[in-house]
């Protein structure tokens, strides 16, 4: 039989992957392979997966491989280089000539450097007579799916979600295969080591908080989430120090573990329960979606109208330095701003990789609308340091905080860091956890150390501007130059 072979690409597992339980019961030979390409993400690769991110491909590759050989296959890994004739498409054209493969199967991405991708390889194949067959979905349901009545995407997310909640189930979860044939005789891979995916200093020791990235860590989080997280989840997921949501990000953004799993996994557990945090993955979907149908949002605002917003860059597209721009970013990424809970939010970013969802909208606020830096600078700041960074969302939570996307909060509602830090962390457990500095101030004082009375802030070992910094914008100065901003892009 001529051997098939599956292009894994963010579908890391083989739980919930139609294609291989099909070919599995086919018995047809089949040769996995992962291809390394990061100068196919994106224009020139400006989407290659950042330094967290290339931490959480090691470890689902790693375990993708023994799963491979635990079921009697194994994985080859390539790497491409960007050179006219290397690149995926190529690869996989002389790879499919030398086997004599009959297809190559794939699950399809959605974003567009991963159509593109499949655009080529599917250009490549051709001379070969051999089709490229796409099977599953990255999402509950794929994004050309959903459209308005008028056929035009959606551009808000309740009538999304209404139209999603008409569909019927998304597909069932399906059992790894026990089995895949091996062909033949196997291609060469590069040893996964080769492909230099970890830091060579070890700055990543604290990404292990978020357990490993392998469909066992993403099963391991889902069972701990199905009970008093998710019964809590509508209060605890607003509730940065406790353990309110799954984290299951990472684990989705490598395809650890399949959306249609936790869709059912949850619903199954407490069907009335599941309903806010179907919720949130439909929110997923809708990242999808709206990437699938602007494609250029990533970089640009989908409300054309914020083309023109004067926002702030450390050093602007056309090469023009802001030193006083630059100091602000570098504050604002180090977690050295001044104000308690974005410092405590950008410090857990770079400790863990990970970040709360009501800190991601806190800092983001903070950086687009008090400091008016450009929402791309905290986009590609997230995209290097989250282990789960994913263009759909995160191109969806950047626009919607900016106020610049589709559905998203209106430009002049600007989150006070101050009044967020007092509700949502009000016992201050997440900023003593993170801002350990300030961690003797009373609770009372701790969200806003510049109003503390000098003597308190001695008696707590506080010295503002020696250990820990002021702020380095004032609140109503920031809240002030954001809404002129605006009121200056809208004459
Ligand atoms: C500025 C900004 C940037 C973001 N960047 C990313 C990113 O790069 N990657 C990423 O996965 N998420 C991103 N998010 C969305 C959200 O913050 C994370 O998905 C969530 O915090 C992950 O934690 P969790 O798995 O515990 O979420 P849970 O609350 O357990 O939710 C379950 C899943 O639902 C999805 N989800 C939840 N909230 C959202 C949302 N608001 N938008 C889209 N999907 C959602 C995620 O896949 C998440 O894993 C961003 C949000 C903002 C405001």
């Amino acid at each position: 039989m001529r051997p098939i072979i599956y292009w894994f690409r963010k579908d890391l597992r083989l739980e919930d992957q139609p294609a291989l339980t099909g070919l599995a019961r086919s018995g047809q030979p089949v040769v996995p392979v992962f291809i390394w390409a990061p100068h196919e993400e994106g224009e020139d690769g400006q989407w290659a997966p950042g330094a967290a991110s290339r931490v959480a491909l090691h470890q689902a590759l790693g375990a993708l491989g023994a799963a491979l050989e635990g079921v009697g296959s194994r994985l080859i890994l390539a790497r491409t280089r960007p050179a006219a004739g290397s690149g995926a498409a190529n690869f996989l054209q002389s790879m499919a000539k030398t086997l004599n493969a009959a297809a190559i199967h794939c699950t399809p991405r959605f974003d567009p450097a991963g159509r593109a991708q499949e655009e080529n390889v599917e250009l490549a194949l051709r001379s070969l007579g051999i089709p490229l067959i796409r099977q599953g979905s990255p999402g509950l349901y794929p994004p050309w799916e959903s459209r308005k009545a008028d056929a035009t995407p959606y551009r808000v997310f309740t009538p999304f979600y209404k139209n999603l909640q008409t569909k019927a189930p998304p597909a069932l979860p399906l059992a790894a295969p026990a089995l895949l044939a091996a062909p033949a005789t196997w291609p060469a891979s590069e040893p996964l080591k080769s492909l230099a995916l970890l830091p060579a200093i070890g700055w990543d020791s604290g990404f292990a908080a978020l357990g490993p990235n392998t469909p066992a860590g993403g099963r391991a989080a889902l069972a701990s989430f199905l009970g008093a997280p998710l019964r809590n989840y509508p209060a605890g997921r607003d509730v940065p120090s406790q353990a309110g949501t799954s984290r299951l990000s990472m684990h989705l953004a490598w395809g650890q573990i399949s959306v249609q799993r936790l869709w059912h996994e949850a619903r199954a557990f407490d069907p009335v329960a599941a309903e806010p945090f179907v919720r949130q993955l439909a929110w997923r979907d809708f990242g999808q979606h709206l990437l699938y149908h602007f494609e250029h949002t990533p970089t640009r605002p989908l409300d054309a109208k914020f083309a023109g917003f004067p926002w702030r860059w450390p050093e602007s597209p056309e090469g023009h330095a802001d030193p006083a721009a630059a100091r602000d970013f570098k504050a604002w990424c180090h977690g050295q701003t001044g104000y308690p809970l974005v410092d405590a939010g950008m410090r857990e970013l770079w400790a863990t990789g990970w970040m709360h969802n009501r800190l991601r909208m806190v800092v983001g606020s903070f950086l687009v609308k008090h400091l008016r830096l450009h929402w791309l600078c905290g986009a590609r700041w997230f995209w290097d340091t989250l282990m789960d960074a994913d263009l759909a969302n995160n191109t969806l939570g950047w626009q919607w905080i900016a106020g610049c996307g589709a559905d998203a909060a209106p430009y002049f509602r600007i989150f006070n860091p101050v009044t967020q830090s007092r509700r949502f962390d009000a016992s201050g457990a997440y900023i003593r956890r993170w801002v350990p500095e300030l961690a003797n101030l009373d609770t009372a004082h701790l969200h806003a150390p510049w109003e503390v009375p000098p003597l308190a802030l001695a008696s707590a070992g506080v010295m503002p501007g020696v250990t820990y910094p002021h702020p380095i914008v004032g609140l109503t100065q920031g809240r002030d130059g954001a809404l002129a901003a605006y009121a200056q892009m809208r004459v």
